[in-house]
């Protein structure tokens, strides 16, 4: 709960590359906000920090951490909260395996993930391991919708400064592969319940046995309730035949899923899929590999590394590979396939990439390829399959002249959650499964096979209510073309439009929106990008993750410098920095030549508008001057480019902090709305600019040579410290 010792803004402390930018920013961010009477706390949700917090009756007591999640999770409840959320990691298990050991290393006395738990004491174990896997953080804090676009000034630098993009041929044989039938798509069924009401749901197995699945679920009155499964026959099936048609059309073979955070699901049907293009393997070797403890939901990677010693069965694969199309590369030098690991290639990330490219792959020769892009389930593969399809007719897009897709996406109290991992199932035997309310009515039911995957998902009135809102007032403010992305053909997207047209009508605008099935509305919108104007693109939780990377990505090179704000349905204001992750390259980088290539202009917005929020919320006066100076500096910092360059030896994060503090000092010594503010930031900027050769040739001199912070998922502070905050003079002058 906030109280009089919450600070007024929390900084999340996090994992990976932008945790090392905090190390260096965020003394600047508290020694300029304290001189406001701002106070700026922080908050542990990294993988470390909620693990250690998981178990602390395993730990001594000086280890032990209080649970920021959670507590946080509370905040985020009330008006007070005013977070700035970084990205986090979202653990896959040899993520969360690697993390356990080094812990256990720095003397944490934590037990082992239980990869096949039998006793209770295990079970238990692996239960609590399970709630810190995956997309366990945002869930919780996104109590709100979400508002995501590109600050104006960063639009402008982009068609300033326009980044290349690969060209486009109309012959490209590049596409995507989805399925006709049988999958999420085409099986969904949803309903709206017209009063509160407890459910469960149990399967009905073909011999009259009855399991629950799942009990005690309620929802409130009002609440989207949908149910689907993709059936494992027809997904092996379409599988089977897209590696034969790859192999037909001379492209490379890729699998483009969300094993982070479909965390149930999708490690399944990428497990089909490494069984699918390894099937002779399979069918000859299956009994010894499973003994040898393969598990193709692992990847192909965790495959070959157990069946190493068997030399009879290393050849099969060969042999089978052989005879395989050549296989999209996640790391060609390494011979690193899309089939290695299951969250190397991540569909919003990696379809982008591929499509700014001009269609184009990596290949196992280590060269550029024409792909079949397979994305099993046909919800949202349309959007990528259309933008490939315009591409390839129009040619591609250019960044100097394009106007921006902004995005409205509801995800508040856990809306459309697309993990949904309590309740996704891989189906034990042929039945039917059946979603029961209170009252005994059977709102759901489907015909299973065992090997189906299946799923329900909801989302609560209140949060579709809000979201709607949000959109229109969004609209308002732009002016621009708004489009609601919802398939009336769609079993979840009809029962949203129903929600939608109603408070549209009421409130007179529905005129200014228009609706429209995810394809058609990824052409709309390509087209009023291209011809310079705006486009707001309305949608459900997984087109808001997709889209705001596959625009930004088209737009400005990146993800990571959206603007990215959630608006607390209680009043609070959470702001991410970025819409991108917590790139695990950058920290490898700096870890070999002490060079962090991460860019905090997405921490410098969020920055920006959390002062602001501050200011309107609690009419701090101060907190407007330092926030309208954060903006300042954020512009300083594109139009003199000083963001971070990639390579070694050149201005890297840490510069760009430098030259943050530089403009923001002088943008508060300048401006005359708080005199106290101007008088007290005078000297500090003067002594900021005198020293420039100093600091910069300090921090010039920190690369070069590895960087040893400690550790990786739970570095040494000190350590940390010492890498990232090299130059004496500068930190002499923060303090
Ligand atoms: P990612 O970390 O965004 O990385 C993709 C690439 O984007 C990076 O390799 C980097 O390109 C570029 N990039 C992203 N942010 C950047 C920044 N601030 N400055 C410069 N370049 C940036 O995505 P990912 O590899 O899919 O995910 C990594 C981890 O982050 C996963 O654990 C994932 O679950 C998590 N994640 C968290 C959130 C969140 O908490 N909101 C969101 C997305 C992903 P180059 O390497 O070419 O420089
Ligand atoms: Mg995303």
């Amino acid at each position: 709960m906030a109280d009089s010792n919450t600070p007024d803004i929390i900084y999340t402390k996090v994992d990976e590359a932008p945790e090392l930018a905090s190390a260096s920013f965020l003394p600047i961010i508290q020694k300029f906000a304290s001189a406001a009477g701002v106070s700026v706390g922080t908050k542990d949700i990294s993988l470390a920090g909620r693990i250690i917090a998981t178990f602390p009756e395993f730990l001594t007591e000086d280890q032990r951490q209080s649970d920021d999640l959670a507590e946080l999770g509370q905040l985020v409840k009330t008006p007070e909260a005013n977070v700035i959320k970084l990205p986090n990691i979202s653990a896959s298990v040899p993520q969360l395996v690697a993390a356990i050991k080094e812990l256990q290393s720095q003397g944490y006395a934590l037990p082992d993930y239980p990869e096949a738990p039998s006793t209770e004491e295990e079970k238990h174990i692996r239960a609590k391991y399970d709630t810190i896997k995956g997309s366990a953080v945002n869930p919780v804090l996104r109590e709100g919708n979400s508002d995501r676009r590109a600050a104006k000034a960063v639009k402008a630098y982009a068609q300033n400064n326009p980044h290349r993009m690969g060209d486009w041929s109309a012959d490209s044989k590049t596409r995507v592969a989805s399925m006709s039938g049988g999958d999420f798509r085409s099986n969904e069924t949803s309903a709206t319940l017209a009063e509160e009401s407890t459910a469960k749901i149990v399967l009905v197995g073909k011999d009259g046995s009855e399991t629950v699945l799942k009990d005690g679920l309620s929802y409130p009155a009002g609440t989207v309730v949908d149910a689907t499964f993709m059936s494992a026959k027809a997904l092996d099936a379409f599988l089977e035949e897209e590696i034969a048609k790859t192999k037909d059309e001379g492209t490379l073979f890729s699998l483009h899923m969300k094993a982070t955070m479909m965390k149930v699901s999708d490690p399944i049907i990428f497990g089909h899929a490494v069984k699918a293009f390894l099937k002779p393997v399979f069918d000859k070797y299956g009994n010894e590999m499973a003994a040898l403890g393969v598990n193709p939901n692992s990847g192909l990677g965790d495959l070959l590394a157990r069946v190493d010693g068997n030399a009879e069965i290393k050849a099969e694969i060969e042999k089978v590979m052989a005879d395989r199309p050549p296989m999209y590369m996640v790391d060609s030098d390494r011979g690193i396939t899309n089939l290695h690991v299951p969250s190397d290639v991540i569909i919003d990330a990696s379809m982008p990439a591929l499509i700014r490219a001009g269609g184009k792959g990596w290949g196992p020769d280590g060269k550029e390829a024409d792909a079949n892009c397979v994305i099993p389930d046909n919800s949202y593969a349309p959007v990528y399959d259309e933008t490939i399809n315009y591409f390839k007719e129009t040619g591609k897009l250019d960044p100097a002249t394009a106007g921006t897709v902004q995005n409205i996406g509801l995800m508040a109290q856990k809306a459309e959650e697309y993990g949904s991992h309590p309740t996704t199932f891989e189906i034990p035997q042929d039945g039917t499964v059946k979603m029961v309310l209170g009252d005994g009515t059977v709102l759901h039911e489907h015909a299973v096979e065992a090997g189906d995957i299946w799923r329900s998902a909801s989302a609560r009135k209140a949060p579709i209510e809000d979201w709607v809102q949000l959109a229109i007032d969004r609209q308002k403010a732009e002016g621009c073309e708004a489009i609601f992305w919802l398939d009336e053909t769609r079993a979840h997207d009809a029962e949203l439009i129903k929600y939608v047209t109603p408070i549209l009508e009421a409130k007179g605008v529905a005129d200014k929106f228009k609706i429209m099935a995810p394809r058609e509305a990824t052409r709309a919108s390509l087209e009023t990008i291209r011809s310079g104007k705006n486009s707001i693109a309305i949608t459900g939780n997984v087109l808001r993750d997709y889209l705001t990377d596959l625009f930004p990505i088209l737009e400005l090179a990146t993800s990571a410098k959206m603007l990215s704000i959630v608006k607390l349905m209680n009043g609070g204001g959470l702001f991410e920095t970025g819409a991108g992750g917590s790139a695990p390259k950058h920290v490898q980088q700096l870890q070999q030549e002490n060079h962090l290539r991460w860019d905090s202009l997405g921490e410098f917005c969020a920055l920006g508008e959390s002062l602001q929020f501050l200011a309107d919320a609690r009419n701090n006066e101060k907190a407007r001057v330092l926030g309208q100076a954060v903006d300042a500096a954020t512009q300083g910092i594109l139009d003199n480019n000083r963001s971070p360059s990639r390579k070694v030896g050149e201005p890297d994060n840490r510069d760009s902090h430098y030259w943050f503090a530089r403009y923001w000092a002088a943008a508060l010594a300048a401006q005359s709305d708080d005199a106290d503010l101007a008088a007290h930031f005078a000297p500090i900027a003067k002594e900021l600019a005198e020293n420039e050769e100093a600091v910069v040739s300090e921090l010039a001199a920190a690369q070069g040579s590895p960087a040893d912070l400690g550790g990786y998922y739970h570095t040494d502070p000190a350590k940390t410290a010492a890498v990232m905050r090299p130059s004496a003079t500068l930190n002499a002058i923060i303090g």
